[in-house]
């Protein structure tokens, strides 16, 4: 496995690799989740790039940027075992140079006034912004991402149709703890006590899940915001020491919200565990 620094460096392993190459864009701090993004990739790929990259323009000002996870040693280990041919390694100046940039991208309010947007405004523009100089650098032909972050899959999704960009998304479902708590690299900021309840999160998803097929076997309507209510009063008992960002019922299709349960209904939930913001989703159709 090779070790990239330079835009140079990428574009010259992308000419040299003469089949398929898959990118599976990373913030570094690498467990299962990621793991499984890149197997995949190389499964599916001659080639596999990963790129560890904390990409400032996606955090807030009272955001983690400083303090997220940075185990670049290990991530190293992790990819080679995984079987990535490369991992790219920029430094903020590779990415963005010294100069503040003329252009850049815009994702529509419409999805970026709600769910994670909502309480990170800027997030997504950021998101799209790294993702599109990532796709640029490397011209990838798939490109990897996890269902984890299903807002910002469906974004990328749209924005590769909309600019065009001639490669593949692949979208790869949720890798969970056994206890059932979705993986993420701000994991590691729960406390003992804090990872012992945080996995309720999923089981009152579950919970929803399972009372909303129900309903619907009986052919009963089902308004999503009685489910949802009932969902908050379970998290906040089950979950103590959390603060919910939101729960919200939509469709997994184009997140738009509709009053009752629709045929590919998913759910969406943020929750701050102590200082802690855990995102998670679950697909419950009708
Ligand atoms: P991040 O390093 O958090 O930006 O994540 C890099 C990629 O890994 C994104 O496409 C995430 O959606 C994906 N990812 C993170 N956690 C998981 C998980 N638990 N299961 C599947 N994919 C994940």
């Amino acid at each position: 496995m090779k070790v990239l620094h330079e835009i140079s460096e990428v574009r010259d392993a992308r000419k040299q690799c003469k089949s398929t190459l898959g990118l599976v864009p990373t913030m570094g701090a690498l467990h299962e989740g990621h793991l499984t993004l890149i197997r995949k990739s190389v499964e599916k790929c001659s080639q596999t790039i990963v790129s560890i990259f904390v990409n400032p323009t996606q955090f807030g000002p009272n955001e983690d940027y400083e303090k997220y996870p940075r185990t670049v040693e290990e991530d190293l280990k992790k990819c080679e075992a995984a079987g990535a041919d490369y991992v790219f390694l920029p430094t903020n100046q590779v990415i963005y140079g010294t100069e503040k940039p003329l252009v850049t991208l815009n994702v529509d309010k419409e999805m970026t006034s709600i769910l994670c947007g909502k309480s990170r405004p800027i997030h997504f523009n950021g998101v799209a912004q790294i993702v599109s100089i990532l796709f640029n650098i490397a011209q990838p032909d798939v490109a990897f991402f996890g269902e984890k972050d299903y807002q910002q899959l469906t974004i990328i999704r749209k924005m590769v149709a909309d600019l065009h960009f001639p490669l593949e998304i692949v979208g790869v479902p949720t890798v969970r703890e056994e206890s059932g708590l979705a993986r993420s690299s701000r994991n590691r900021y729960l406390s003992e006590a804090e990872l012992a309840v945080a996995p309720n999160i999923y089981k009152v998803m579950n919970i929803i899940k399972e009372k909303a097929n129900s309903l619907h076997a009986k052919n009963e309507t089902v308004p999503v915001e009685t489910l949802e209510n009932e969902a908050k009063k379970m998290i906040s008992e089950l979950v103590p020491g959390s603060k919910i960002d939101y729960f919200e019922i939509r469709s997994t299709n184009d997140l738009k919200r509709s009053e009752n349960l629709a045929a590919d209904s998913r759910i969406f939930t943020a929750v701050y565990v102590g200082t802690t913001r855990l995102i998670d989703n679950l697909y419950i159709g009708k």
